[in-house]
C-alpha cells in the first residue's frame, strides 16, 4: 500500500523508522534482530537506504595501490522484498541518482514493481567521499526531481524507449525536505523552491532531514504551505546514542543542536549517558510532535533500535 493512503486512512500519528542494510558479508538475521523489537508498535511502512559506491585503496603484490570501487552496503532491494514476505509490512526503498544511468534507473523501477513494492523514497544521494561535490553519472540525474520526473512518466507508462502499450507502474513517490536547508543550497528560499518542483514533478510526502528543535519543523512546514507545498510532512528524527555524535551529527548532516540539548549532553561523560539524555530529548520531541498532529513520526534507526523503542513505547 502506498505512504499516502496509510496516511489518509490513519486516524492519528502513524509509526515508521529506516534501517540500513547491513555491511556486505553479515546477514539478514542482524535486520531482523533490529526491526523484531519495533514491530509491536505496528510500523506502517519501512524504508531502507541506499549505498553507492566508496572507493578503497588495497596493496598490490608489487606494493602500488590500487584504487577500487565498492559499494559496502548493497541489499537495498533484497532487504524490501524480505520484509514485505517477513512482515506483512510495506517497504520503501531510497532510490538515488548518484551512480545510476536513467536505463539502471529504469530497470530498478521495473524489479521494484514485480516485486510488490509500491513505494520510492527519490533523492539526489550525496557526493561520494572522495568528491568534492556531487557528480552525476553520465547518463544519469543531477538532482532528485529528474529522478522525480522519470519515475513520475514510467507512473504514466512512459519508459525511457518510446514504445507504445507500455503497462504504467504505480509507484507513491516520497521526496527530501530541510528545515534547516539543505548545505549545498544558496539560501532557504532557493531550497524550498526546489522542493516545490519536486512536488510539481510527482513527489506526493516529503520526509524531513532530522532536526532536535521541533520550531524548525513547525516553521519550515509554514514555509511549505506558504510556497504552495501542500502534501504530508513527515518529521524525520534521530536520538542522539554516542559522545561521537555529539559533533559527528552536527558535521555531517548540517543540523543544530538546540541550547537546552547540548546542555545536557555537554554534561555527559559517557556513551551511556548520552543514550539516556538522547532517549529523553527524543520523547519530549515526539510527544510535542504527536500532540500537533503530524501524519507520522520517522524514526533515523542507522542500525540500531534499542532507544527507538524506548521512545516508542511512551508515544505509540
Ligand atoms: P535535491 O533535491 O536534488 O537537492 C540537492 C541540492 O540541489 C539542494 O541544495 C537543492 O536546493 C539544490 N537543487 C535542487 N534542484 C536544483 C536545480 N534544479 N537547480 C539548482 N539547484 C537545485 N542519501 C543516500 O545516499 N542514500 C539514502 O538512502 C539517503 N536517504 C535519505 C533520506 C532522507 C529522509 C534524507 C533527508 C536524506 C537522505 N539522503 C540519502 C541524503 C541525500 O541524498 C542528500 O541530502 C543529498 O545531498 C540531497 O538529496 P536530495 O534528494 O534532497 O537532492
Amino acid at each position: 500500500m502506498k505512504v499516502t493512503q496509510h496516511i489518509k486512512e490513519a486516524k492519528d500519528t502513524l509509526f515508521s523508522f529506516e534501517i540500513l542494510p547491513p555491511l556486505k558479508g553479515k546477514s539478514i538475521q542482524s535486520i531482523y534482530d533490529g526491526i523484531d523489537p519495533l514491530m509491536e508498535f505496528k510500523p506502517k511502512f519501512v524504508n531502507v537506504t541506499y549505498h553507492r559506491e566508496e572507493f578503497i585503496y588495497k596493496e598490490r603484490d608489487n606494493g602500488l595501490l590500487e584504487k577500487i570501487a565498492t559499494r559496502k552496503r548493497p541489499g537495498t532491494v533484497g532487504i524490501c522484498a524480505a520484509l514485505i514476505n517477513k512482515y506483512e509490512v510495506d517497504t520503501v526503498p531510497h532510490l538515488i541518482c548518484g551512480g545510476f544511468s536513467k536505463e539502471e534507473t529504469e530497470n530498478a523501477l521495473i524489479d521494484l514493481q514485480f516485486l510488490g513494492i509500491d513505494n520510492v523514497l527519490a533523492l539526489r544521494g550525496d557526493p561520494i567521499k572522495t568528491e568534492p561535490t556531487f557528480r552525476p553519472h553520465k547518463d544519469g540525474h543531477k538532482f532528485a526531481v529528474d529522478l522525480i520526473n522519470q519515475v513520475t512518466d514510467m507512473n504514466d507508462g512512459k519508459y525511457m524507449l518510446d514504445d507504445v502499450d507500455l503497462e504504467p507502474t504505480a509507484f507513491c513517490i516520497g521526496a527530501a525536505g530541510y528545515p534547516e536547508k539543505h548545505f549545498e543550497a544558496m539560501n532557504k528560499q532557493t531550497d524550498l523552491k526546489y522542493l516545490k518542483d519536486k512536488v510539481d514533478a510527482g513527489a506526493e510526502y516529503i520526509v524531513t532531514q532530522m532536526f532536535f528543535d521541533n520550531q524548525k519543523y513547525f516553521d519550515f512546514v509554514e514555509s511549505c504551505r506558504k510556497a504552495g507545498i501542500d502534501v504530508p510532512i513527515i518529521p524525520g528524527l534521530k536520538p542522539v546514542k554516542t559522545l561521537n555524535h555529539i559533533s559527528f551529527l552536527p558535521k555531517f548532516f548540517h543540523i543544530d543542536f538546540p541550547e537546552a540539548l547540548s546542555k545536557e549532553l555537554l554534561k555527559c561523560k559517557t556513551n551511556e549517558d548520552v543514550e539516556k539524555v538522547g532517549i529523553e530529548w527524543g520523547i519530549q520531541q515526539s510527544k510535542e510532535l504527536k500532540a500537533a498532529k503530524v501524519p507520522c513520526i520517522h524514526y533515523y534507526t542507522m542500525s540500531n533500535s534499542s532507544q527507538v523503542k524506548s521512545i516508542a513505547k511512551e508515544i505509540f
